[in-house]
């Protein structure tokens, strides 16, 4: 590392975003020998797209022959049994069934069916209705004037993940083998410097935050996500302009899953409209009905709105019956990044992942919407290997390790192996969350993890300490919703943290 004006340091890499796709990025440049510097503008990572979305690993039949989105969905697939397993996170490969109902539909199964193939997807088959019955018979059941799907596109890759544990157990493999990560970090400049302004050998990046923090960089990538658009107007005038694209949703309680176990989508709707309102098992077990689809004036709008709830749940009964008899416990909304808005476009716009045509060594990542999630693993080997490695030479970083220490899940133990535990450690016998069995041990653990220095730091306020809680460890997001263990929880941070309950509810939007 060397220094800018002998104060600054000067990072081979800095990342704009603490998304799925800037932490992959820094996940994979910490297994090269680089210096790595990630900003992440809100006080932890996965708290823009990265934390609301369907959690869906799309086997990539969906996308365009030949768009960058076929080639990252596709090859970003392959990474996650073994990166999951690394990184010690849930990986359930639900599969899934895109279901048609008459001769019409299964026009556009065939179409799927034969994109998937050219885009070299694995394990699609199309079925037919006993085939669909046996895998999943409450699509059978309770209709009134249908006798529920004659066909179906079964894929046996698809798979989901919690797409905040993800990001955060990136981020924490990153921080663990040496990359430096600042939330609460929001970049509002950039600049190119020369080199007889530095006296360094090479020109590079210095980059400025509202906290003050400033720091040089040989490389900037922007995966600012929602803001990439405009975080690529600090320095460059590229012709892209994000149009935000918000999904609804609602998330059933956990005995939903008993009637649907893997991902029920219809035939999408003809108009490009996304996916069209489908049913995905999560990885803790509830079942999420959406997203919408609708553009709205600004990113942060996340509002749920009364008809788009209706047209859900509608839409849900239509394809599972059953499912009136399930309690919605929840809703929230996630926002895509289009590149186009609306009635401006065909209705498909490929990702954007170049180098900037104007400024050497600053690349762009935009319009990251669906299917980014699942192609974050290859996006970032793609960065870091074909784009920066295009430019300097990278050697291997041998004291990388791959393995995350998975933190202690009460609820997955045997009954020995968690009487063993709580002998050793009685904190993980004392159940603060009912509904999703978390012990006070876990949310200890969670409040002095990784990222704890930058996310629980006692400097910030209104960092959010309940969310950064729950996406860490299930806590408030069970049945209850935090009804019955709030206090018990609120009682932990004060311990251990030394901030009241006051201070943290009033530091949240609970
Ligand atoms: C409703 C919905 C459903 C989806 N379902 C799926 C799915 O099932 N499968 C799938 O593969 N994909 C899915 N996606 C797409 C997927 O969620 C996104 O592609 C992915 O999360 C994008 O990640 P990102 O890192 O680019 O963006 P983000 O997660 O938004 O990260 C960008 C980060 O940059 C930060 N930032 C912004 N400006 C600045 C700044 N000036 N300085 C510092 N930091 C800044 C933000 O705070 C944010 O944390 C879905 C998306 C939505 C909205």
């Amino acid at each position: 590392m060397d220094f800018l004006y002998n104060t600054t340091m000067i990072y081979d890499i800095i990342i704009i975003g603490g998304g799925v796709v800037g932490c992959a990025i820094a996940h994979e440049a910490v297994q090269y020998n680089l210096s790595v510097l990630l900003l992440e503008k809100e006080a932890d990572v996965s708290e823009g797209t990265s934390k609301a979305n369907s959690g869906v690993l799309h086997a990539g039949f969906n996308v365009p022959v030949g768009s960058l989105k076929a080639k990252f969905n596709v090859d970003g697939l392959k990474y996650f049994p073994k990166l999951c397993n690394d990184l010690q996170i849930d990986y359930n490969d639900c599969k899934k069934l895109v279901i048609a109902k008459d001769d019409k539909e299964k026009k556009t199964l065939v179409q799927l069916y034969e994109q998937g193939l050219a885009n070299k997807c694995e394990g699609l088959s199309l079925i037919e209705r006993k085939q669909i019955q046996s895998l999943q018979p409450s699509l059978y059941n309770g209709h009134d004037n249908y006798s529920g799907p004659a066909y179906a596109l079964f894929s046996e890759k698809t798979a989901i993940v919690s797409p905040y544990e993800l990001t955060i157990a990136l981020a924490e493999n990153a921080l663990l083998n040496g990359a430096t990560i600042k939330t609460s970090c929001e970049v509002s400049s950039i600049e190119k410097l020369s080199t007889e302004d530095t006296g360094i050998p090479e020109d590079c990046f210095h980059v400025g935050t509202t906290s003050g923090f400033s720091a040089g960089g040989r490389f900037v990538v922007n995966a600012a996500g929602l803001y990439s658009d405009k975080v690529a107007s600090l320095i460059d005038s590229i012709d892209l302009k994000i149009y935000p694209w918000r999904g609804e949703y609602y998330i059933l309680e956990k005995k939903a899953v008993e009637l649907v176990d893997m991902a029920i989508y219809p035939v999408p709707p003809s108009d490009g409209g996304g996916l069209g309102v489908h049913l995905t098992p999560t990885v803790h077990n509830n079942l999420l009905i959406g997203p919408s689809a609708e553009f709205t004036d600004f990113p942060e709008n996340l509002e749920n709105t009364i008809p788009t709830m209706r047209q859900l749940l509608n839409e849900a009964w239509e394809m599972v019956p059953g499912l009136r008899g399930y309690t919605a416990i929840k809703n929230f909304s996630g926002i895509r990044s289009k590149l186009f808005g609306p009635g401006t476009s065909s209705g498909f716009e490929d990702f954007y992942i170049n180098e900037s045509p104007n400024i050497p060594n600053l690349i762009h990542i935009i319009g990251i919407e669906s299917p980014g999630l699942t192609g974050a693993p290859s996006i970032a080997h793609h960065v870091i290997e074909n784009i920066i490695g295009n430019r300097m030479d990278l050697s291997i970083n041998s004291r990388f390790s791959y393995k995350r220490i998975r933190p202690v899940r009460a609820r997955d133990l045997s009954n020995s192996d968690f009487r063993s535990l709580t002998e050793r450690d009685p904190a993980y016998g004392e159940i603060i969350c009912f509904c999703g069995r978390v012990s006070k041990g876990e949310i200890r653990d969670a409040l002095h993890s990784p990222l704890s220095g930058e996310v629980f730091s006692s400097d910030k306020r209104g960092i959010g300490i309940l969310n950064a809680i729950k996406k860490r460890t299930h806590t408030l997001m069970g049945d209850c919703q935090g009804g019955r263990c709030l206090s018990r929880l609120l009682h932990v941070v004060e311990e251990e943290l030394g901030i009241t309950a006051e201070e943290v509810l009033n530091d949240s939007d609970y």
